[in-house]
This record gives C-alpha cells, structure tokens and sequence, in this order.
C-alpha cells in the first residue's frame, strides 16, 4: 500500500445533509428481514446521485456501483442496514415512529456514513471501481453477509478489499478505535437438553432427575475455560437460561438451558466443542440421562489485515483533531461482517458516537449517538476508500 492519504476527498462533507439522512433513518427503522422502506429510501438517494443500484439482494439488500478503471483496485464499503425488536425510550424530534422498533445499534449512522462516503467519491472520484453493499438482516443469525456474498456482490468486477466500521458509545465521538487482527468474536449458541425419568419428588432412587444433573452439568461447563483451554486463549461459555420442573415436589423428566460460546478463533471454538460433549457425555452417564446439544454455529471471527489497517491508522493520524485508540483487547460480541474477510482483506472498526455526559450501551433502548460522529466516520471511511481505490491491482 502506497499510504498517500489525501484529505482534500472529504472536505466537502455536508454534514446537514447528513444528519437529515441520518434523522430519517432513524425515525423509520424496520427489523431483520423487513427492512424494505429502508431500502426503498437508500436505492431513491443512491440514485439520486446517479450510482448504478441493484435491488432486492438477499431479501432487501443492495449494491450501488461507481465503475472505475479495471487496473485500479476495487473497492466495497459494507454498510448494514436493520433494527432491533426494542421502543426507543429517547425524548428526541426524531425518535423511532416504527412502535416497537429502533435504531439500537447505530446501524442508521452506518447506513448514512456509506451514502456520505458515495457522494464524496462521486465528487472525486479516485480511479478504480467502489462497491456500496447495504446488507440486512446483520442482527438475526445466520445472518445477511454470507447471502450477500453468495449472491455475488464482491464478484464482477472482483472486489480487492472490504471496508466497514461500526460507531461505539464507548468512545466519544471523534475518536477512532482499531485493531490489528481478530477485533470481533466467534459468538456461537446452543441448546442444550438433559433428559432424565421424573417422578416424585420424596423418591429420587426410582428416578433419574435431569435438575441435579443439569447443575452438575453447568459447573462442569465452567471448568472447560478454566481447566481445558489454554489460559492465553480467552474463552467464554455462558449459560443463559436454565428451565425445569413444574412444582416443589415433581423430579421433571427433562431440563433445557441456552447458552453461549465466546473465543477469538475456530480453532479454540472446536476444541471447546469437543470438551462440551465428553463432558455432558460423562456427566449424563455416571446419572443415567441423556442429554441434546444443539450446537447453532455464529459469525466467524473478523479478522483485520495489518496493511489496511494501517491505512486506517494513517488517515486517522493526518487529522490533529481526531485521536486515534489502539484497542488492548477484541470484543467478544460477534459481526457477520467476517464474512467478507473471508473473500478478501478487509478492515473494521469502531467509531466513538459517546455523547458528553451519559452513554448507553448497544442494544439499549436509550441508545443514542453524537451526531459529530458521522462526519468523522465520512471523512475517514472516505479517504481510507480513495487511497486504496487510487492504487493500481
Ligand atoms: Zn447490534
Ligand atoms: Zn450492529
């Protein structure tokens, strides 16, 4: 990577209008699947600005492409597009008008960034091809990403990197934060059932009660992070609920629980996986249960490469007025955007959204952002973008 960053590509921000576009978003968020209006607005503003928009990918999807030269590197920005199932609790002009569902998670500043990032590009733009993917359904595994890519949004031409971010309450708005290799988790679910022989509860010996098998069970678990996985490698199971048993003298036949599994690679996720079994095998057997693990495989991991990355951190470091946080650890919450680092290098990171004063986490019903952070999240996606679609294959 040649790394010239040049600034002068984001200097016509407006950021009015991006706030309108932000505001709309807002005040009409549609959840996983159902993001049709929301499209239906990208696809009439794409558009507008006279870009190439395929509709309807993938369910709601959309690819809106600014063609280039064929020797220069092509280039797709991912921007996602869906709301979660929570009423906004925020006082604000704009509030949520969809009851029952909100922006929660900022996607509406990630949609409004990549339509800023595309009139930036219209207005200069660097020479090889932009890709503008506006993927749904990011919030209800399996996921919109890997139908995005299988339905051939990085192909013809041939995307050579993929760019996204996400904006972060936990850092205030103008910083950004990044990380080179694994930011984003592997976030997998299960199900998880013991099935024993009920009956009452003043005679256990002539049945085989699930409950103390089950909270042997969830100890058990515990100890694979502690005891079978290397300590250098973090590893969380969690179990989620835990449901069993209808009255204070009823042994119940079965119990069911949920949980969750967190690590940084498929690798440490197996072998987890494997330990899982052997446990609940071992567990069930010294009892006479059996027990049905419904293992529902997440997101990979998003993986970022250290060259784009550092294209990031350059842009980032040419503006005294933004500051740049190298962050110490990955999250451990997952993205499907790992699934276009599969097919080619690519970055993400966070974007600081934190108000002054007090920040609610994603997911929060009184989740809001600092509307400062989508100029910023323009200008850096947009000069990231340009120097790497300036450079030739
Ligand atoms: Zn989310
Ligand atoms: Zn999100």
């Amino acid at each position: 990577m040649s790394g010239v960053v040049n600034a002068s590509v984001s200097q016509a921000i407006d950021e009015e209008a991006l706030i309108k576009w932000r505001r709309h978003l807002h005040m009409y968020p549609e959840i996983s699947g159902a993001e049709k209006e929301t499209s239906a607005y990208l696809a009439k503003e794409l558009k507008a600005m006279g870009l190439k928009v395929k509709s309807n990918i993938a369910g709601y999807g959309l690819l809106a492409v600014l063609e280039g030269e064929p020797q220069k590197k092509c280039v797709a920005l991912r921007a996602d597009i869906d709301a979660l199932p929570i009423e906004e609790g925020n006082e604000v002009e704009y509030r949520s008008r969809n009851r029952g569902c909100m922006h929660a998670c900022g996607h509406d500043a990630h949609m409004t960034i990549a339509l800023g990032v595309a009139k930036a590009m219209i207005q200069n733009p660097p020479g090889g091809t932009l890709k503008f993917i506006f993927q749904p359904r990011e919030e209800k595994p399996p996921g919109g990403a890997r139908d995005m890519v299988e339905a051939g949004v990085l192909k013809n031409p041939d995307v050579d990197v993929v760019l996204g971010q996400h904006v972060s309450p936990l850092y205030p708005a103008g910083t950004i934060a990044l990380k080179n290799g694994t930011i984003f988790a592997v976030a997998d679910d299960f199900h998880l059932t013991i099935k024993g022989r009920g009956g009452h509860g003043s005679s256990p010996h002539v049945t085989r009660d699930p409950i103390i098998v089950a909270a042997e069970a969830v100890v058990a678990l515990q100890t694979i992070a502690s005891r079978m996985n290397n300590p250098m490698e973090p590893l969380v199971i969690t179990i989620g609920t835990i449901h069993g048993g209808t009255a204070q003298n009823i042994i119940p036949d079965r119990v069911e629980m949920t949980g969750t599994l967190r690590c940084l690679n498929n690798e440490t996720r197996d072998i987890a996986l494997a330990h899982m079994h052997e446990v609940l095998r071992g567990v069930t057997q010294a009892w006479g249960v059996e027990y049905q693990l419904n293992y529902l495989y997440g997101y990979p991991p998003v993986m970022n490469n250290v060259e784009i990355t550092d294209v990031v951190r350059k842009v980032v470091q040419a503006k005294p007025e933004l500051k740049l946080s190298e962050m110490k650890y990955s999250l451990l919450a997952g993205e499907d955007y790992a699934y276009y680092g599969q097919y080619a290098p690519s970055v993400y990171y966070l974007n600081g959204c934190g108000c002054e004063g007090e920040n609610y986490p994603w997911h929060h019903r009184l989740f809001n952002i600092d509307e400062k952070c989508l100029k910023t999240g323009v200008e850096v996606m947009a000069e990231t973008m340009y120097t790497i679609a300036s450079e030739d294959k």
